[in-house]
């Protein structure tokens, strides 16, 4: 702190506490957000679960982040991510698959994380229940929906998601926990916030046929207030805690 006084050199004060480290600073930055965003459509912050998405980021800066107080982190690389889990594994962290996967490395995800977000067809469930049945807990599931439309992205499509969910329902091993959707890049908040309604609205008809779903994994740095005012129960946070990406 800067001190200034009439006559004298400015003065540096000592500090109360030790400064911030920037893991614990951006940590706490973000769950100021994630409060913010719920104070102002008045849930509870206690409803929303933070994923921090380590993609690309060292090891060294998952465990300052696990240090400052994170406890699940989110990855979308196998080979990437199991390396980082090797060499992490005496934090006991949570670990969640949130990339594209292909069936046949279904069993790597499902032995080596605790949610897998982008189930987006039956096949690929059916691989993880096999894999998951070794498991010593069920591994939770989300259903990724394309909720944006785009020919390009994963998800199934929003009419099929309900009964891909029955689907999954019924599988061994399985925990089918909720919908995952990412929307289509926009330069405004807008378009994500609609994405983000339609994906509420998929989720409480799908609950209304009676699966028992608490999971909506939605919302990343650029739109996380969007997200939890359409409601949001998991956010996936890679840039605003780790920074940009190369
Ligand atoms: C990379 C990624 C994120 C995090 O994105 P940021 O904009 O960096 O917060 C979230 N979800 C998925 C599926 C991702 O691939």
């Amino acid at each position: 702190m800067l001190l200034e006084m009439a006559g004298h050199e400015p003065q540096f004060l000592p500090q109360a506490t030790a400064p911030m480290s920037s893991a614990t600073a951006s940590l706490h930055a973000v769950r100021t957000r994630i409060e913010h965003a719920c104070a102002d459509i008045g849930r509870p912050v206690s409803t929303v679960r933070l994923v921090a998405v380590s993609k690309t980021v060292e090891a060294r800066r998952v465990r300052e982040l696990a240090e400052a107080g994170q406890h699940a982190f989110g990855e979308n690389y196998l080979q990437e991510a199991m390396a980082k889990q090797r060499e992490l594994a005496d934090l006991g962290l949570e670990w969640h698959f949130i990339g594209a996967l292909q069936s046949n490395k279904a069993r790597d995800a499902a032995l080596h994380f605790d949610w897998v977000h982008g189930v987006d067809r039956l096949r690929l469930a059916q691989r993880l229940s096999a894999a998951a049945q070794e498991r010593p807990a069920a591994l939770n599931v989300c259903v990724q929906v394309n909720i944006s439309g785009e020919a390009s992205k994963s998800g199934c499509a929003p009419e099929s998601a309900t009964e891909l969910c029955h689907g999954i329902a019924g599988l061994p091993g399985l925990r089918l926990r909720g919908l995952m959707a990412i929307p289509a890049p926009a330069p405004t908040p807008e378009p994500a916030r609609r994405a983000y309604r339609r994906l509420r609205e998929l989720f409480e008809h799908i609950r209304s046929q009676g699966l028992e779903l608490d999971t909506l994994s939605a919302g990343m740095s650029d739109d996380l207030e969007a997200a939890i005012a359409e409601g949001a129960t998991l956010v996936r946070i890679g840039s605003a805690l780790f920074g940009q990406r190369p």
